[in-house]
């Protein structure tokens, strides 16, 4: 039996239980269809078969799921920090033990491939494991002297919290944000992407098992106009943590407004990767590569323009065509397999209409700009030359396998293409160069930066971006900022003089 018929066998043993009762919502702590019985088909972008029903929640349930978490929020935020990090602990062990189960049903449901989608589930795990540490030091204090007053300042939870998350990479980022908020002692409603529901429902079985006290982790499936919308509506809700799309960042801020929501946007990007002539090409060829055809480039982080000196131009892109013609896309459960389907019809027929923009608004298909069979949403890594930064290709966020070249002449010519975008997430460097290294990236306009090196991510570090990637910053301590209250206390020393009116 080949590795890939192994696999699947596999996979339809963890998906049986999705096809005979769904996947369901979860509420104060019991699993629940939705409350009007309403359920919407979840199909596989591989084979575009039906995988399973799941609840569509709408206005009720959130309600019911935010009264959950409001009612839970006491209780949780003052458990002692040490029994909340053993909770978060047996979460990231309880992740560990399921993290097969996970990264197949993540493959069958995104159609990432397995390679990166094993690696993602352990990474959810790292994230309960590293903010279950940070869990005795997020109620800090800090004692500022002063002859008649001390003046302690702490942190507290702000309440229960909406956490509304993408379909890409979705076990990762679902831990991403719900760990800290947790670990920070808010209570949680979960809103999962329509499109890929599956391993938010096994995380939050996680959670009981470990020992979640009931409605302190609620989920609720549906769609982002209804239950994500009264989500970001609900009075109850204090606090909306969002992943997505830039347009519907702006459009949940405004829904929020009204209830005065904290909000953290992280939205899209279309991240610059800057090569000059004096880097060490062979790791910039792995990086520039690895960076968009990873994760199908469903990727907020990915490097989508290549900026290349016009020095080093013909042979760094006749290489790269080399390369790219010869990624593996197949089926994600093949462990060969380096790019799997797109998500699903609407987002491949997006990724595919820019291999017609290209060609019109004057840019070369180098390689790929191909569908890939006939069934499920396959297409053949794309990289476009011959391109400039005012074309589409270089302006849109693609969010596929799709990389455009852009030549430039020096460093000056360098940073102002990098900065002509609406977006600012993240930015990529390759230089030999420090002093021009720093130079450039004091300047560009990004929220996080890496030279000579691909995207690797340091948990305590800020994650976040500038412009249209987003508001506020997540890891280390920037998530508890997030998720709590500064709060002031001052205790008077002594009686110091107080003024009189009216005395
Ligand atoms: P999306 O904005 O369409 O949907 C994201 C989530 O928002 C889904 O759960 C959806 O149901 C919900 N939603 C939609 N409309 C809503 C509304 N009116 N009110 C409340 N919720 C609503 O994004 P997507 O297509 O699922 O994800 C891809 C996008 O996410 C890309 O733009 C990508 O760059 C971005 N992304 C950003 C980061 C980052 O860290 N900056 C990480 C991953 C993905």
């Amino acid at each position: 039996m080949t590795d890939l018929n192994a696999n699947v066998d596999k996979l339809n043993g963890y998906l049986a239980r999705f096809r005979e009762s769904g996947v369901l919502n979860q509420i104060a702590g019991k699993a629940c269809g939705a409350d009007s019985g309403e359920t919407f088909a979840n199909s596989s972008p591989v084979d575009e078969s039906l995988i399973c029903q799941v609840a569509k929640g709408s206005k009720k349930d959130i309600d019911a799921a935010a009264r959950a978490a409001a009612d839970a929020f006491p209780a949780w935020r003052d458990m002692p920090a040490l029994q909340r990090k053993k909770i978060l602990l047996a979460i990231a062990d309880g992740i560990v033990a399921r993290a097969e189960e996970i990264a197949f049903c993540e493959c069958w449901d995104t159609g990432q491939a397995l390679r990166f989608m094993s690696k993602a589930a352990l990474r959810g795990a790292e994230n309960f494991r590293y903010f279950a540490d940070q869990v005795t030091s997020a109620r800090d204090g800090q004692n500022l002297a002063s002859p008649t007053l001390m003046n302690i300042t702490s942190r507290v939870p702000i309440g229960p919290v909406g956490v509304i998350t993408p379909w890409n990479t979705p076990f990762m980022l679902s831990t991403w944000k719900i760990a800290p908020a947790l670990a920070s002692g808010c209570t949680v409603v979960h809103k999962p992407a329509e499109l890929s529901p599956l391993s938010a429902r096994i995380l939050v079985e996680i959670a009981e098992e470990a020992g979640m006290p009931a409605g302190v982790w609620n989920m609720v499936n549906g769609f982002g106009e209804d239950a994500g919308r009264a989500l970001t509506e609900h009075e109850a809700i204090k606090a909306i943590a969002f992943v997505g799309e830039s347009r519907t960042g702006s459009l949940i801020s405004k829904q929020g407004a009204d209830t005065l929501k904290r909000m953290h946007l992280e939205l899209g990007g279309k991240n610059p990767v800057v090569v000059f002539d004096d880097a060490d090409i062979d790791r910039a060829l792995d990086a520039v590569i690895f960076m968009i055809y990873s994760i199908n480039g469903e990727r907020c982080t990915s490097s989508s323009r290549l900026l290349i000196q016009e020095s080093i131009r013909d042979s760094f892109e006749s290489r790269l065509v080399e390369r790219v013609n010869k990624i593996k896309v197949g089926h994600p459960l093949d462990p060969a397999t380096e790019i799997g389907p797109l998500i699903a019809q609407e987002h491949f027929d997006k990724v595919t209409s820019y291999f017609d923009i290209a060609s019109q608004d004057g840019a070369t298909i180098a390689a790929g700009g191909t569908r890939v069979g006939d069934t499920g949403f396959f297409v053949s890594p794309t990289l476009f030359t011959q391109a400039n930064n005012q074309m589409r290709i270089a302006q849109e966020e693609i969010f596929g396998p799709v990389l455009t070249s852009i030549p430039f002449k020096d460093e000056a010519e360098a940073l102002q293409i990098a900065n002509d975008t609406q977006y600012g997430l993240t930015g990529y460097v390759w230089t030999k160069d420090l002093t021009r290294a720093l130079r450039f990236t004091d300047k560009l306009e990004a929220g996080m930066i890496w030279v000579n090196s691909e995207n690797v991510r340091h948990l305590p570090t800020p994650f976040g971006g500038v412009k249209a990637s987003g508001i506020g910053r997540d890891g280390g301590d920037y998530s508890f900022d997030f998720y709590m209250e500064q709060k002031h206390v001052g205790f008077a020393l002594g009686d110091h003089k107080i003024p009189r009116l009216g005395a």
